[in-house]
């Protein structure tokens, strides 16, 4: 958790130098140039709030927007450098930043490791069969654990029986696919 809070942070420190560099660099542009520039400008710009959201809800999506936002970023750089000329240590410095923002959002695409284990772990529940039959907490009937029916039954409300006489001793009747 809070490795992915440094990871938003730092982020938005990227976007922030991104987009005042970018910035500088327009506003160097003439006339035709600096309006087409600053639709691009806008474009991104949008780009990267509707990211900046998704990244504070823990979306994945965002990190995979930003990607392709940070590579757009990094051509439109080279363009602009290639047809105004900014100067050449500034120049780096903001297509370096756009290369580290693209690493970050890169790598963020994977899922983090503890949520892969986590959903593992549910897989490995939902196989583990304490009893032969299952019935719901809020159902009349039991199932044997293959069934449709049962597999619709939440973890939380599944009871489990070792055997038919168990299960009709709690109250429950058997279910079409009981034999
Ligand atoms: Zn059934």
């Amino acid at each position: 958790m809070c490795g992915s809070k440094f990871t938003a942070f730092v982020m938005y420190i990227i976007l922030l130098i991104t987009f005042l560099g970018l910035i500088n660099m327009i506003f160097n542009l003439h006339r035709f140039a600096f309006y087409a520039e600053l639709l691009i400008f806008l474009g991104l710009f949008l780009a990267a709030i509707i990211s900046a959201i998704g990244i504070n809800n823990n979306f994945r999506w965002a990190w995979t927007l930003l990607t392709v936002f940070f590579i757009i970023v990094f051509l439109d750089m080279i363009f602009i450098y290639a047809i105004s000329g900014a100067e050449i240590p500034y120049f780096l410095l903001l297509l370096v930043v756009a290369v580290v923002g693209f690493s970050i959002s890169f790598f963020n695409i994977e899922k983090p490791k503890e949520e892969v284990a986590e959903e593992e772990e549910k897989k490995v529940k939902k196989t583990f069969k304490p009893g032969k039959y299952i019935a719901s907490k809020t159902g009349a009937k039991y199932h044997a654990p293959k069934c449709d029916w049962a597999k619709r039954i939440k973890e939380s409300n599944a009871v489990w029986f070792n055997s038919k006489e168990e299960a009709k001793k709690a109250g429950y009747k058997a279910g079409s696919c009981v034999e």
